[in-house]
């Protein structure tokens, strides 16, 4: 047998063991090789008679990530090629067998006659775990390592390769629909808990135990292809039934307000699918998997959350001609809410850390917030006391610089002061001398300006996270005018050590994320103006795809804060440089009403003892008109709650801010939980085109203002038909 991606050998009692054991792949995924080669194998067991049963197995350090998704782009590109070359019906049916290969090639090895074992070590993801679901017996090495699950819907897709169908069989199914809508990855204890493996067993024995299946006589055959089988939760069609299926429907309205049709494709593949004996039911699952693969959302999430995500991890933007950094030690100024966090998440992924405060008792207080942080882990089961006790040792807080020396990078996060800022990165300096990388986490000071109070701005970048730190995946690396190449590798590789997620952008206020969110905010603010319910703009905002309504996520930021900021911009910028609205609103609720946000117990929400919170009512007061809801058009907020954010992004790329439109879009939904169905800010506007884009904006900028009107880019744009990914990134494109 001719295998690249498997060995495979037969050992005296008939029981064959594949390794799925990829060349130059550090992880196995599922390309047309890999189904090539499992095709023969199911071929070569059912066709040698002396051969019992197959063991399936991994020779890497997991089991699989599940199926190559660029593989799924290259479908949705040949669908195109097809439906211009054969026309639709062609292009359809060819699509369609393109998309259930997996699903017939696991069907068949379910029904092959001789039995298939599977042994489980290190994450079994996506169409890898719907192999082991299709297996008839399924082993998992009980170990921190080890996690099962369907993560499809993350990315805009679901399990089309028998995945809905077999975990509903497997599961009641009010569980399996969580389990799918909610792409989890589960520990060996939980899978087996939720029977969706047999076994579980320390790792070096879990080959054995697959093994053992096989010869001693396991059955070749699904439970669901045995007659009379039933379904745990029993008929669709049943008081039980009943039960489960108008409240799954309400469940995924609210949970998506209707904007993710994967999450919909698997209430309709489940329904259906129970109704029905396997083979049709996962034709039926087939069918919706083909209709979501071509859906744009699907596509959108795709390109930026798998894709350009993971090129961004890797570096795209780092300078080629700088050789590794090789960061050991990392020195934190200021131990305060995000110092403590960067520190956290430094020592956690295994650097050491000098943590720096003004005096020793403002110091040893970052140390106990980042006590906090791991000893909640370690009581959640996510680490060890053993883990606990080696990030600690990692630490060393004081106020005493001279612990900086070998320091491979410092970063400040100091008060939010010009001056402080120059005086601790001038004392840090005389200590590690000006050729180690500075950085600061400024969130408005222009990098440029700051580091001109360096020995060497070529050497100074910024690096900004969002807070809270170990939550937050996105950091912004800010290219001051000055910064050079080598901190700019030395960023991106610090980023990528703490496992973040990095976007490079050029110095300009606000940077880039918080440009675009701050519209969000102040667009809820003039709502509440207009005199629209505040319960309305909240819930509209999430219907058009934030995670949390404007008022709400100004509350958690501060609204003390927003009304600094808002000082600052009209003292730098001008009177008119800030929205009146937006001013009568925050004097009102800080100035005049002391109301913070949730720091305080108050802001345009009241917080009770019992950890619920309600809106204020004092914020009638500010609407200038009593607008009746039922008169108000839904859509149009919902485009002025995304195209408010959309806009600033094509500004930002107007400005250079951002040159790449992989950033912007990874950024908005990383940094700010931009409507992620969308793909981000900048898919959103290349989704409708640049044409309907300007236009919409020109409309709301005629009913709303001009903080509506579009780039004279996005003008030039719209009158050449081109997208951003055109424009921006042609050779990629081409590709
Ligand atoms: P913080 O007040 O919680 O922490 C600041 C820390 O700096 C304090 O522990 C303080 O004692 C210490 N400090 C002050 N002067 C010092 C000095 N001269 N020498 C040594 N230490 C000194 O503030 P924070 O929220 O952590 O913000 C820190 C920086 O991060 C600011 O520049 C802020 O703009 C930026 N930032 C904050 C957020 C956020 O959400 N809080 C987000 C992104 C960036």
């Amino acid at each position: 047998m001719n295998l690249t991606n498997f060995r495979f050998e037969i050992d005296p009692d008939g029981v064959a063991l594949a390794t799925w054991d990829m060349p130059e792949r550090s992880m196995n995924v599922i390309t047309p090789e890999v189904m090539d080669e499992l095709e023969t194998i199911i071929d070569t067991v059912v066709a040698d008679p002396n051969v019992k049963g197959c063991v399936i197995a991994s020779g890497k350090s997991a089991f699989s990530g599940g199926a190559d998704l660029s593989m799924l782009q290259h479908g949705a590109a040949q669908y195109a090629k097809a439906l211009k070359e054969q026309g639709e019906d062609a292009a359809n049916k060819q699509f369609f067998d393109f998309s259930r290969r997996l699903s017939l090639l696991y069907r068949k090895l379910e029904t092959c006659g001789k039995p298939f074992a599977i042994a489980i070590h290190g994450v079994c993801l996506g169409g890898a775990f719907e192999l082991a679901l299709a297996c008839h017996y399924r082993v998992m090495a009980d170990d921190e390592k080890t996690k099962v699950g369907l993560p499809e819907i993350k990315v805009g897709l679901f399990p089309g390769a028998g995945g809905t169908q077999r975990v509903s069989r497997i599961m009641q199914t009010g569980d399996a629909l969580q389990f799918l809508f909610r792409g989890d990855q589960i520990k060996p204890r939980a899978a087996l808990g939720a029977k969706l493996v047999h076994e579980i067993a320390p790792k070096a024995e879990i080959v054995d135990r697959a093994r053992a299946f096989i010869v001693n006589g396991g059955k070749a055959q699904a439970p669901w292809d045995v007659k009379d089988f039933k379904t745990p939760s029993g008929r669709v069609f049943s008081p039980t039934g009943m039960m489960i299926w108008p409240a799954a429907n309400a469940i995924y309205r609210r949970e998506t307000y209707d904007n993710y049709p994967a999450a919909k494709a698997i209430l309709h593949a489940v329904y259906e699918g129970l109704q029905l004996p396997m083979d049709q039911a996962l034709t039926v699952e087939s069918r919706w998997f083909a209709h979501i693969l071509r859906s744009k959302e699907a596509a959108a999430m795709i390109r930026s959350l798998f894709l350009s995500k993971n090129e961004l991890d890797k570096g795209a933007h780092r300078p080629k001609d700088v050789g590794p950094t090789n960061l050991k030690k990392i020195g934190i100024i200021g131990a305060g809410f995000m110092g403590a966090g960067v520190g956290y998440i430094s020592a956690l992924n295994g650097l050491d850390v000098v943590l720096i405060d003004r005096d020793q008792e403002s110091a040893d207080k970052g140390v106990a917030t980042i006590d906090k942080l791991i000893s909640s882990s370690v009581s959640k089961g996510r680490a060890t006391a053993a883990d606990k006790d080696s990030l600690m040792a990692r630490i060393v807080a004081t106020s005493d610089y001279a612990a900086l020396k070998g320091c491979d990078l410092v970063l400040e996060a100091v008060f939010e002061d010009r001056a402080v800022k120059a005086d601790v990165t001038k004392r840090a300096q005389e200590v590690v001398g000006a050729d180690v990388i500075f950085a600061s986490n400024t969130s408005t000071l222009p990098i440029t300006s700051l580091a001109e109070t360096t020995q060497k701005p070529e050497n100074f970048i910024g690096i900004h996270f969002f807070s809270p730190v170990e939550k937050m995946l996105l950091v912004e690396v800010i290219l001051g005018k000055k910064t050079g190449d080598r901190a700019l590798a030395t960023a991106l590789d610090f980023v990528r050590i703490i496992k973040k997620t990095p976007i490079v952008v050029n110095d300009s206020r606000g940077f880039f994320a918080n440009r675009c969110v701050l519209n969000y905010v102040r667009e809820g603010q003039i709502m509440l103006v207009d005199g629209v319910p505040p319960a309305m703009i909240e819930t509209v905002a999430r219907m058009a795809g934030m995670p949390v309504g404007p008022l709400s996520l100004n509350d958690e930021v501060a609204l003390d804060l927003g009304w600094k900021i808002l000082q600052a911009t009209k003292k730098d910028l001008g009177e008119g440089s800030v929205d009146p609205a937006q001013e009568r609103v925050l004097r009102f609720v800080v100035e005049e009403n002391g109301r913070f946000g949730r720091k305080n117990g108050k802001g345009f929400y009241d917080y009770h003892a019992n950890g619920t919170k309600s809106l204020w009512p004092g914020l009638s007061a500010l609407a200038q008109n009593e607008l009746d809801p039922d008169t108000l058009d839904v859509m149009e907020m919902k485009q002025r709650f995304l195209v408010t954010q959309a806009v600033e992004a094509a500004r930002a790329m107007a400005e250079g801010v951002v040159t790449d439109p992989r950033e912007a879009d990874v950024g908005s939904i990383l940094g700010f939980g931009f409507a992620p169905f969308t793909g981000g800010v900048i898919s959103y506007i290349d989704g409708m085109g640049a044409k309907a884009f300007v236009a919409l904006c020109d409309k709301l900028a005629a009913k709303f203002g001009p903080r509506f009107e579009p780039p004279q880019l996005l003008r030039d744009m719209a009158a050449k038909g081109e997208s951003f990914y055109g424009r921006f990134m042609p050779r990629k494109l081409a590709a």
